[in-house]
């Protein structure tokens, strides 16, 4: 077992080697930077600059411009020199696929370039074929003939370079030996990286994007392990989810993967790709890293005591630290596999995690203030309707429900409120406070929950709280933590029940004080998220105090308010275990964020298409852009609605071209006409819940 940070079980940052970008330093633990990129075409200086503009005022420190063709990098001066012009002094990045003769323009004049490994070299065909340990070395050779150029002329101006895995668009090289695997993006980056190496060119940041956020974060993790044990050294880590899509849904999935990785002390700098205006994104960024400034003077503070070892030449002291904590790690980082439980009603196992509805404020429940939980009560048929995103269970501290629950509910509520109630056995059950577990006289026979601060809580208690654990069928723990970094407080108690092979389920718990939507959007997101993607969650329970909120509107265009804070955790819960891919409640869309080579309105045709499709639970639509990356970075959709040509859209279904050139106007008819064909339709319910904080 091999890991990737310095601490799994405390917030430490990782340390990298230090870029130089412009006049900005990224590594290092400089602060992350953050960043974004335009949508507008290259050749139209005046636009591409005025949104750079509200880019900068918006806080991005780089801006990245597409430079698909020769053209596009020469006109990069331009639009340099403009914005030099009026004062902004923000280095900019060009964005290269295909095209080795652009870059080659563009390092002269930009402050960095991004390559992608996959398509800088090589024509992804899609074709599995298979090389000869010689052939593969040819092809090796083939890249660094066609790299080296560009590293002599990165090294000559002093132009920084990211080479930046995607997912969706590995070589039929990389594709053949490794597959369509994390494995498979680290690879194709080291290729290319140990071609700069052998160059004696350092100024490198890298990424591992992907849609899927397991996929993101094993590769992440997997690149700075390889790093590490190939050099000795890590170079920074520029973090995102690619093609995440828009409104709360976007903003969620992106802190998931960046969130995690942030959680574990990775990552130098972020873009959030949403399929909005590029400015939107920044917002979210800064709400991701203001998380964890107050925590980065710790690992200054760290850093210094390790000077000393540092001195004695121990380089690669994070490599200790690593190699100490390959012996006791009972879960493998690397590889998502859902920590062993057993069933406890319907939570644990192999069922999916559970959506427990916090209304311990709410002084009275009725039944109409379940509508925001998933339920709607007809009273013509007296029957209730059950959406997709129907909480399991609904805490209710110490009061009681005086209406019949719609069948899939139960209640959670004090263990003394529930001693008063023991004959509602199969609908209510109890909540244990830590230590009141140990004294308990009577308990559910079907189903106790154990509430434990993992911050507060006495050692002592706690080990003695696990030995009656052990033999409780019964019991399933609610772990949450008031210490600042309470991801990694919590994930050491997972790791302890683990040692201690303990197969109670885990609710991961997670309260947010953050006074903001979005800032409580992240939190919940990177928290809940960092755990269910190392398996730990059996479920989520997620808290706040909508009094303390100064702020209940989403950032972004066109976004209404929070106006039912039920409603919005609930669906954020539902939200959070789709971008961990552990509950699938509804559609997924894989929308790029758009540049300067979109062929259609990507905003306006995702909301015509969500508008359509939005009730096809567990489909994944894909929609892209252009041709030239799109198919590519479709990863594992179901469909694709991509652009072809200006005005005509290709369809997929999976990887393969179905439809071609169709007029836009009847494109998203033959999309619906598409998924029909494919057994994937549904009729949509006419009283379906309406959505939550929801865009258009
Ligand atoms: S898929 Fe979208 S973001 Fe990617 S290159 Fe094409 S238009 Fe640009």
């Amino acid at each position: 077992m091999q890991v990737y940070c310095n601490s799994l079980t405390e917030y430490s940052r990782l340390k990298t080697l230090e870029v130089k970008i412009g006049d900005l330093l990224l590594g290092n633990l400089h602060p992350v930077r953050v960043q974004t990129m335009t949508t507008t075409d290259t050749m139209d200086t005046i636009t591409t600059v005025e949104q750079s503009i509200r880019c900068i005022e918006a806080g991005a420190e780089l801006v990245r411009i597409t430079a698909p063709s020769k053209r596009e990098a020469e006109n990069l001066l331009n639009i340099k020199n403009e914005l030099r012009k009026r004062g902004y002094k923000t280095p900019l990045v060009a964005d290269i696929h295909f095209t080795p003769n652009a870059a080659e323009i563009a390092a002269r004049i930009v402050e960095k370039v991004r390559v992608n490994p996959g398509n800088y070299v090589d024509k992804k065909k899609f074709e599995q074929i298979e090389y000869t340990d010689a052939e593969y070395a040819e092809e090796i050779d083939r890249i660094r003939e066609r790299f080296t150029p560009l590293i002599k002329i990165c090294k000559e101006y002093g132009t920084a370079m990211r080479i930046g895995t995607n997912h969706g668009s590995l070589s039929d090289r990389i594709m053949s030996r490794y597959g369509d695997t994390p494995m498979g993006m680290v690879e194709s980056a080291m290729e290319f990286l140990r071609i700069a190496r052998n160059e004696s060119y350092h100024n490198i940041v890298l990424s591992m994007k992907a849609s899927n956020t397991l996929v993101m974060v094993e590769a992440y993790r997997l690149l700075v392990n390889t790093m590490f044990e190939e050099f000795g050294e890590c170079y920074p880590l520029h973090l995102g989810v690619t093609e995440a899509g828009d409104g709360e849904d976007g903003r969620i999935k992106s802190a998931v993967g960046i969130g995690t990785l942030m959680e574990d002390g990775l990552g130098d700098t972020i873009r959030v790709s949403l399929t909005e205006d590029p400015e939107f994104e920044i917002p979210v960024c800064k709400d991701l890293v203001k998380r964890y400034e107050n925590r980065i003077h710790q690992s200054h503070v760290k850093d210094l005591l390790n000077n000393i070892s540092d001195k004695l030449h121990v380089r690669n002291s994070q490599r200790s630290t690593i190699n100490s904590q390959q012996l006791i790690l009972p879960y493998n980082p690397f590889e998502y596999k859902r920590r062993h439980t057993h069933e406890v009603n319907n939570i644990g196992g192999m069922l999916v995690p559970i959506v427990v509805a916090d209304f311990m404020q709410k002084e009275k429940i009725a039944a109409d203030d379940l509508k925001a939980i998933g339920y709607t009560y007809d009273a013509a048929t007296d029957k209730w309707n059950i959406g997709d995103s129907a909480a399991d269970y609904i805490y209710t501290a110490d009061k009681l429900l005086n209406f019949h629950l719609p069948g899939t509910l139960k209640i959670i509520c004090n263990a003394k409120k529930w001693l008063q109630h023991q004959d509602l056995s199969d609908t209510v059950f109890p909540l244990f406070e830590g230590v009141e577990y140990l004294d308990v006289v009577e308990k559910s026979s079907r189903e106790n929950f154990i509430a434990i601060d993992v911050n507060k809580i006495d050692k002592n208690i706690k080990q003695k709280i696990f030995d009656l654990v052990a033999t409780d069928v019964t019991a399933v723990l609610c772990l949450y933590s008031s210490n600042k970094h309470s991801m990694a407080d919590v994930r050491r108690t997972v790791i302890e029940l683990m040692d201690h092979n303990l197969k109670a389920p885990v609710i991961i718990s997670v309260e947010s004080n953050c006074t903001s939507v979005d800032e409580q959007l992240i939190q919940f997101s990177a928290e809940a998220g960092a755990l269910l993607l190392d398996g730990f969650g059996d479920g989520i329970w997620l808290m706040n105090d909508p009094k303390k909120m100064h702020n209940t509107k989403l950032s972004g265009r066109n976004y209404i308010p929070v106006t039912n804070n039920h409603q919005f955790l609930n669906a954020t819960s539902f939200s959070i275990l789709q971008a961990t891919r552990t509950r699938i409640s509804k559609t997924e869309y894989i929308s790029c964020p758009s540049c300067g080579r979109t062929l259609f309105d990507l905003q306006e045709t995702t909301a015509r298409i969500r508008a359509r499709t939005n009730h096809l639970k567990g489909v994944k639509i894909a929609i892209m852009g252009c041709i030239v990356n799109g198919p590519g970075e479709m990863a594992d959709a179901d469909f694709g609605y991509v652009g072809g040509a200006p005005g005509k859209i290709n369809l997929y279904v999976g990887k393969k071209p179905i439809k071609f050139n169709i007029p836009e106007a009847e494109a998203v008819d033959r999309l619906v006409d598409l998924i029909k064909e494919h057994g994937k339709w549904a009729e949509p319910e006419t009283d379906s819940t309406p959505e939550l904080t929801g865009a258009h």
